[in-house]
């Protein structure tokens, strides 16, 4: 099976570097024409400049390809709706939208402002959410619709002194989780990728070695997946160093219990049953989670 993107069109957010970079040039190189997004700040989101986009079309231009900068940050709404009409006028759709600008603003819980908390989540989950607004509309009409949130192992499974961090990347998933269920009779598919790479966000917080190990490229076959024709929806694909996985929100079996002892000592005396991975599944909804627990109200009796 080949994968291309002929005649799709692409916004790439943050894609003036890093893995942003990775994903338009390799876009552009399959067919599509890209829109390339980045504020251009610092890691810390401070700063800003157009010439990181421009750099990145340069590049794909050399290479024969289509693209064209845009360097509106993605937390704010009016710049982020701009940068899509303009897109529509230039090329009459938008096809693709892969949500990866992010900044870091690092500190164990104690020390972080709740200013830094807010702006990590301004920009990873709401300018997600501002980019995902401004094209979904264009992306229901047209009938077609390939959304990628950016997320990460700090928002599934938690590090330490990325609060703000993996609050934004997990609520990513539940944003996720959310616009799979309503995108799909449109045509959208909604993903999630949890990437691991050596980029500006990681060089100091990994060795060298492993650094090298991690070329942002090895993360592009999941992420142009998730946003290809043959795109699954609602799944959380995990890439580096030539590894994929997937992560899922599962639930374990669990227990029923009768009304008179559902009590403190209760959970605590079978927490391990409650907590055992045995025949763990994967709700495709909230609605069916709550009725999983309504079908074996049936175990309670006799
Ligand atoms: P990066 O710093 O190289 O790239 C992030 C890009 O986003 C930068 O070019 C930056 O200018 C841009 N950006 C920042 N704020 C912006 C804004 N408000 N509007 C538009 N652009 C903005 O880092 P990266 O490692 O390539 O990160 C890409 C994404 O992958 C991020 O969402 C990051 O959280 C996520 N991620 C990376 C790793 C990793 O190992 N590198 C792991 C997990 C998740």
């Amino acid at each position: 099976m080949t994968i291309d993107f002929k005649d799709r069109v692409a916004i790439v957010t943050g894609a003036g570097g890093g893995l942003g970079r990775e994903y338009a040039l390799e876009l552009a190189a399959r067919g599509a024409k890209v829109v390339v997004n980045d504020f251009g700040g610092a890691r810390d989101g401070s700063g800003g400049s157009a010439s990181a986009a421009e750099v990145v079309v340069a590049e794909i231009e050399a290479k024969g390809g289509t693209a064209v900068a845009n360097p509106a940050s993605v937390t704010d709404f009016g710049a982020v709706e701009a940068m899509v009409a303009d897109t529509l006028s230039r090329w009459g759709r938008v096809d693709i939208l892969i949500n990866n600008a992010g900044v870091l603003r690092d500190k164990s819980f104690a020390k972080m402002t709740l200013d830094d908390f807010r702006f990590v989540l301004d920009v990873h989950l709401m300018g997600s959410v501002n980019c995902t607004k401004a094209v979904w509309d264009a992306m229901r009409d047209a009938g077609y619709g390939r959304i990628l949130m950016t997320s990460s192992s700090t928002g599934l499974y938690g590090n330490f002194g990325q609060a703000n961090y993996g609050a934004a990347k997990l609520g990513l998933v539940g944003l996720m989780k959310t616009l799979a269920l309503e995108g799909a009779k449109s045509n959208i598919h909604v993903n999630s990728i949890f990437p691991v790479a050596g980029t500006r966000m990681t060089e100091d917080i990994m060795p060298e070695e492993m650094l090298r190990l991690l070329a942002p490229k090895n993360v592009v076959p999941a992420a142009l997946y998730l946003v290809s024709n043959a795109a699954p929806t609602s799944t959380i694909l995990g890439a580096g160093a030539g590894g994929f996985h997937a992560a899922h929100v599962t639930l374990t079996h669990g227990i029923m219990v009768p009304e008179a002892d559902r009590t403190v000592e209760t959970v605590a005396a079978r927490i391990a049953e409650i907590t055992d991975c045995t025949g763990e599944t994967v709700p495709t909804n909230g609605a069916e989670q709550g009725g999983l627990v309504m079908s074996r109200l049936g175990e309670l009796k006799g």
